[in-house]
């Protein structure tokens, strides 16, 4: 059998039974682990009741709910695929990954339910269950569906390499990829993790990033389990409410994407709110050096970082609290049994493991570790590039420093050639958080007749005032930047597309702006 997650959850329930596990704060209700458990029997046992067997997928298009948690771990009491998908997709996209995945049963709620309406009405032999009180001709309801259900323990026998999940990549460079992690891969992610964020069972996690991403649900929720800390779910990010939230349920730590931290930072608050705070992290997209220090000062919360991808599980390397100020902007370095190179890149197929990078110098990160994935689901040929020579080709520019910090610069395929030069796009957009009137920044390549691509900056204003024309002087003054690689046009925008995790949706930038260079 070896180590399995429903094992290590089971470990929990009966040395903290009693302790409050899970918290769910928009049906403000509250389970120990014993209770808790009750409850994910009753899921697993209504899931095999409408014929989910062992190897089945179930999906979900939730937020952060107890349904989404009880049914994660429903899953593996009966040796059940979980495949979370991310709730701000359009429906497009959830038909897309439905179809990839090929579920027995898809949990949605009434936020996601416009989304799904006409994929559920198409997918014959598919059950979907509503999570709240709606009468819908296509879906059957939750509630009912475990409403007087045993709460027996369903037996099973699983073992360590056993599928636990399908994951999709977020889709920020082609379509979303479904990746598929063993029960084994997240133990260990979750072992590494817990060590890493010195947890232990008294510490109180509050879930505001999206669950359904591993960045929230292996590098926070889980670890958290496996030590007996409870979990607290707000439904979904709300700046002002996280604060309140914090106070309230007395949080220790929480993950939030960069750009969360920084809508907190535009709020009111005191150092007094976060007093129980002990860290604060963040991960799954860069930081700007300037944000990290100023979060650093209002919040006098300790930051940790983490850089990783789905396929890995996902973090491999982390930004310690003690190293924020000295290395900030870097990734850190590799997490326990994790090794971590970057090699030259090859333009004619995947980068040679062994043609290794010099100090400062940029190439490709390639990685491997315990919880690397296993496949692609059903894409063979991507699977074996992705996994060359058994390393993850993660498709980011970065170097190592002197010291053996992780720098990330760039992905491959946002990288800028202007004048046969490369910019890299993370460089640029440090620069320009730095001025005091912004708030938010990106930038892309767009076509250029002269130079094939050429830099444009798109920004958000703390200030109304701010100009064009002081963006230019201070990218250009002092050594900020190089002048080839300053911005050569300027959008002022409401607000950057980023996905539900955070990340910049650079795609969108690219499509507005060739649109409206045209
Ligand atoms: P797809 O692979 O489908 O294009 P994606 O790569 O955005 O989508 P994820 O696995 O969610 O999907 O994201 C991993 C990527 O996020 C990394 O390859 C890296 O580019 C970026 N990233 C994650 N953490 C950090 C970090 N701490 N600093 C900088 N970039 C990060
Ligand atoms: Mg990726």
């Amino acid at each position: 059998m070896g180590a399995t997650l429903r094992g290590m959850f089971e470990q929990t329930v009966a040395k903290y039974s009693n302790k409050e596990g899970l918290v769910d704060l928009r049906l403000g209700t509250r389970w120990t682990f014993s209770e808790w458990d009750d409850e994910v029997n009753r899921v697993a046992n209504a899931l095999r009741a409408s014929g989910v067997e062992k190897g089945d997928k179930v999906s979900t298009i939730l937020f952060n709910t107890s349904e989404f948690a009880t049914t994660l771990f429903a899953c593996m009491k009966i040796g059940a695929i979980f495949n979370p998908i991310n709730f701000r997709l359009t429906e497009k996209e959830i038909q897309f990954i439905l179809q990839d995945a090929d579920p027995k049963v898809v949990l949605f709620e009434k936020a996601t339910s416009l989304q799904v309406v006409s994929v559920a009405k198409e997918m014959t032999g598919v059950e979907f269950w509503s999570i709240d009180e709606e009468d819908l001709p296509y879906a059957l309801n939750y509630n009912e569906r475990i409403n007087g259900v045993t709460s027996e323990r369903p037996v099973c026998e699983l073992d360590e390499n056993d599928p636990y999940a399908i994951m999709y990549t977020s889709g920020t460079t082609g379509l979303p990829k479904g990746v598929i992690h063993t029960h084994r891969d997240m133990i260990d992610q979750a072992l590494i993790m817990t060590a890493c964020l010195r947890l232990e069972e008294n510490d109180r996690g509050l879930t505001v990033a999206p669950i359904f991403h591993c960045a929230e649900l292996h590098c926070a929720f889980f670890p958290r389990v496996m030590i007996g800390a409870a979990n607290v779910l707000l439904h979904h990010f709300d700046a002002p409410k996280v604060i309140e939230t914090v106070k309230q349920e007395q949080i220790t730590s929480f993950f939030a994407a960069p750009t969360m931290w920084n809508m907190m930072l535009q709020e009111d608050f005191s150092k007094e709110d976060f007093q129980t705070l002990r860290q604060g992290l963040y991960g799954g997209a860069p930081m700007a050096p300037a944000l990290t220090m100023q979060l650093h000062d209002a919040l006098g919360v300790q930051l940790l970082q983490a850089y990783g991808m789905t396929e890995m599980g996902p973090a491999i390397t982390a930004l310690t609290e003690e190293e924020q100020i000295t290395k900030a902007g870097s990734a850190g370095r590799a997490l326990l049994n994790h090794e971590v190179r970057v090699v030259r890149t090859n333009e004619n197929g995947p980068a040679e493991p062994e043609e290794i990078c010099k100090p400062d110098e940029l190439g490709e990160i390639i990685v491997r570790g315990p919880s690397m994935m296993k496949s692609y689901y059903n894409r063979p040929e991507a699977t074996e590039e992705a996994l060359y020579k058994g390393w993850y080709h993660t498709g980011d520019i970065g170097s190592f420093d002197k010291d053996g910090y992780l720098w990330v610069s760039d992905r491959v395929k946002d990288m800028i050639i202007s004048g046969g030069e490369n910019i890299y796009s993370r460089e640029v957009e440090d620069v320009l958080f730095d001025h005091p009137k912004v708030i938010d920044a990106a930038v892309v390549g767009e076509p250029d007749e002269m130079w094939g691509e050429r830099v444009v900056a798109f920004i958000v204003k703390k200030e109304a005032d701010l100009t064009e024309q002081e963006l230019d002087e201070f990218c250009t003054s002092g050594s900020r930047l190089a002048r080839y690689k300053r911005p050569r046009r300027y959008e002022f925008v409401d607000e950057l597309p980023r996905n539900a995790s955070g990340k910049l949706q650079k795609f969108k930038l690219r499509e507005r702006s060739t649109t409206l260079s045209e």
